[in-house]
């Protein structure tokens, strides 16, 4: 990279940014740009990774939910504070090529493997390519300040290109394997290799960023990850999308019975999710505490609910049978973005009681929608609801204990209120997407080398006579 250091005026920022981002296709580069500036003004170039999770993908299916969410948002929100920003995933479809999403911000579909839907269990196979591809498209770039790998895979990539080309590696993982087998067992479907490249990533990266304090503790504990280069950086939400709704107005535009007491699940329909305990204890909810319960499950394949593309569905409509309570369960199938604040506006209560969860996102999409939550007491749920104040926490697989605590709801509504209340106010301080991004930026710049208050890679000048 061609950097030269001239001009002088801090107001000058986003001139800075325009002028890098008209310049980002040519051979070469020449930024203007202030010795005190960064400390100012930080801005970076940087790359994340995300092999199966595109930021442009429909959300709701078995591949793609909490991930695609949080580098959508990142990304965004990262371009809005000045930063530039390129994602790369895998190419699953036919002439997926470099979008530009907004000025600042591209992604840039990876060719490694079919281009088509491929599971992500099976997708470890292609990172070799992926890695390749992206080291050629690299070579014919400006280069990036930072790397932040998303999932392990993510990160296989991340560990060749920062030895290719020195560039500091970030790593989140969503998911850890170890984690995952003390609940699916060996039989988890992704391959042996998983846990030596996480192992081999908890060590490498520059940065391993933890989503929430359990999630910290199983890194440590399991992966021997040092804490000096662990950081706690949360998921969010975005107020433009989530935020109160009136009740009895989201009802009427579901077609929802105004007086029917909703209890809402919403997420990726897999068995981890634990939505049969929701279902067993809708029953108990029925049966023992007499509250006309209905259950609304939103996710899926697809935008119908149907059984053969998400047999998900059918596997709980039978616990549904089975339980007494078909005709109240309802399944609406996948639901875009745009339509969620209704979903969860319309609910009494938001449940969600997985076995594990890494961080989990819709807790904090129900509280930013002022719904008061009730989720299992597990990883980041735990850290995101406040027993007592924001929602409850329950054991997972307890459907007698998540039925109390949904009695308890519909017996005192003025309390679940004032939980939602609570839950609205938790979410607005400390989850929004803005308020993570800006955490992960000063995550990067500390493993950005710096000198003085210029990043090397910024630097044309000999480092020696910058830090005279
Ligand atoms: N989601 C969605 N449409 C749906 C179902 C889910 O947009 O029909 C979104 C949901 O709003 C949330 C994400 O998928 O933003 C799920 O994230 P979470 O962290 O809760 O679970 P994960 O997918 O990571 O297991």
């Amino acid at each position: 990279m061609l950097h030269d250091l001239r001009r002088s005026r801090t107001t000058e920022a986003a001139q800075l940014c325009h002028q890098r981002a008209g310049s980002r296709h040519g051979a070469c580069q020449t930024l203007t740009v202030n010795v005190n500036w960064l400390a100012v003004f930080p801005f970076m170039r940087i790359a994340l990774i995300s092999e199966h999770a595109s930021p442009l993908a429909d959300v709701g299916g078995v591949d793609a939910g909490g991930q695609n969410v949080y580098v959508a948002q990142v990304a965004r929100w990262l371009v809005r504070e000045g930063h530039q920003v390129d994602v790369f995933t895998r190419r699953d479809g036919a002439g997926q090529g470099i979008v530009h999403l907004r000025p600042g911000l591209r992604v840039i579909h990876v060719p490694a493997g079919p281009a088509s839907h491929v599971p992500k269990e099976q997708l470890l196979a292609h990172m070799p390519e992926f890695a390749r591809q992206m080291l050629d498209f690299c070579s014919r770039e400006d280069g990036y300040d930072v790397v932040h790998a998303n999932f392990f895979m993510s990160g296989y990539v991340g560990l060749h290109v920062k030895q290719a080309f020195g560039w500091p590696l970030v790593t989140t993982f969503h998911a850890l394997g170890l984690v995952r087998r003390q609940h699916h067992g060996r039989d988890d479907g992704f391959p042996e290799a998983r846990i030596a490249i996480e192992q081999l990533l908890a060590r490498r990266s520059d940065l391993v960023i933890a989503e929430c304090p359990q999630d910290a503790a199983d890194l440590m504990q399991l992966y021997g990850a040092d804490v000096r280069r662990l950081a706690v950086v949360p998921c969010g939400f975005d107020p433009g999308e989530m935020a109160p709704v009136d009740r009895q107005q989201a009802r009427t535009a579901l077609r929802i019975a105004r007086d029917a007491f909703v209890v809402l699940q919403l997420g990726r329909l897999v068995p981890r999710k634990g939505i049969d305990n929701v279902v067993r204890a809708l029953g108990l909810l029925r049966r023992s505490h007499g509250v006309d319960g209905r259950l609304l499950v939103v996710g899926g394949e697809a935008e119908h609910p149907d059984e053969s593309c998400t047999p998900e569905i059918g596997r709980l409509r039978r616990i549904a049978e089975e339980e007494g309570v078909a005709p109240h369960v309802h399944f609406t199938g996948r639901r875009g973005r745009a339509d969620l604040r209704l979903y969860y506006g319309a609910a009494d209560v938001f449940v969600t009681t997985p076995w594990y969860e890494p961080f989990g996102i819709t807790p904090l999409e129900a509280m930013a929608c002022g719904v008061p939550v009730v989720g299992s007491r597990v990883g980041g749920i735990k850290y995101s609801v406040r027993n007592g104040v924001t929602g409850f926490l329950v054991p997972p697989r307890d459907p007698r204990a998540l039925a109390r605590r949904l009695g308890y709801l519909h017996r005192h509504r003025a309390h679940a209120d004032a939980l939602g209340r609570a839950g609205l106010r938790r979410a607005r301080a400390a989850f929004t997407w803005e308020r993570v991004a800006r955490q992960l930026a000063q995550a990067y710049l500390s493993v950005i080398p710096m000198v003085g208050a210029v990043r090397v890679s910024q630097v044309t000048v000999p480092a020696a006579s910058l830090a005279s």
